[in-house]
């Protein structure tokens, strides 16, 4: 699903990611943790090829294919979903028309026939359902003026309707509130399938008693220092980062 080898990537002329090495196979969810500033979010918005993140060595294979031979709008229809840590805000352009522009690119893409708008209309309102948004959010501008826990639970509402087969989430528990949290697990824990990769960046523990990760990952200093299973997340909640650091050094 995702082979990544030796990538090395900068933003603002400055090396964040040092040569971090990741492979995520079909079905399997990954959690990334590390302290702040590590590359975490840079890693995320490399992959789904954000302005400014620019990519100076390694190689990235997603699905079959060289990542950086695709455009930002290919690799979403190609199915990498980024879940982004602070969600934009798109004034006037509501969440239907959004999610409905967005599903349409995705069918051109694979010359896939548009889908109807009863059809359509029908699943965006079983995924507001879904993730225990009101009706009206559809119809508001995409994340205009939603709180924090609304803008996670409008993402993965996206993810409902896009299917994507890699899903990024970068910290979507920051900032939630039990219930809301509860949501996004359930919403991802729905999601999961044989087919279906998540890579899943958070600070803390909490969110993998309801997204059970097959591997955790330390990113540190833009390298994945260690990986472990989903025991390590819990060591790493009892003695912080820093001893990975003095292990290193060792
Ligand atoms: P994490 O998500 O692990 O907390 P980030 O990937 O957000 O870390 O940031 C890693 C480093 O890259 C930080 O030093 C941060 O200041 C820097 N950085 C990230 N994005 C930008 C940007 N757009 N402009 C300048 N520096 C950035
Ligand atoms: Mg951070
Ligand atoms: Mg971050």
């Amino acid at each position: 699903m995702l082979s990544i080898e030796n990538l090395v990537a900068a933003v603002e002329e400055k090396t964040i990611l040092k040569g971090l090495n990741l492979d995520v196979k079909p079905g399997e969810v990954h959690a990334i943790m590390g302290p702040n500033g590590a590359g975490k979010s840079t890693l995320g918005n490399v992959l789904a090829g954000r302005e400014g993140y620019e990519a100076t060595d390694g190689k990235v294979n997603f699905a079959g294919k060289d990542l950086f031979e695709l455009e930002p709008e290919e690799r979403a229809a190609e199915g990498l979903f980024l879940a982004f840590q602070y969600p934009v805000e798109i004034p006037g352009v509501s969440n239907l028309e959004f999610l409905k522009a967005s599903m349409d690119a995705i069918n051109k893409y694979h010359g896939r026939p548009e889908l109807d708008s009863v059809s359509f209309m029908k699943l965006a309102r079983e995924a507001c359902k879904a993730v225990d948004l009101d009706q009206s959010f559809l119809k508001r501008g995409v994340n205009e003026g939603f709180s924090g826990g609304e803008k996670k639970r409008n993402e993965i509402m996206q993810m409902m309707l896009l299917q994507p087969k890699l899903c990024i989430l970068d910290e979507t528990d920051s900032g939630l509130d039990i219930d809301a949290l509860q949501v996004v697990a359930k919403g991802v824990n729905e999601l999961r399938s044989p087919e279906r990769s998540f890579v899943v960046v958070t600070h803390y523990q909490r969110l993998l008693d309801y997204i059970v990760p097959d591997y955790v990952h330390v990113l540190a200093d833009g390298k994945i220092v260690k990986s472990g299973g989903k025991e390590l997340a819990l060591e790493l909640e009892e003695k912080g980062y820093s001893w990975l650091e003095q292990n290193e050094v060792a």
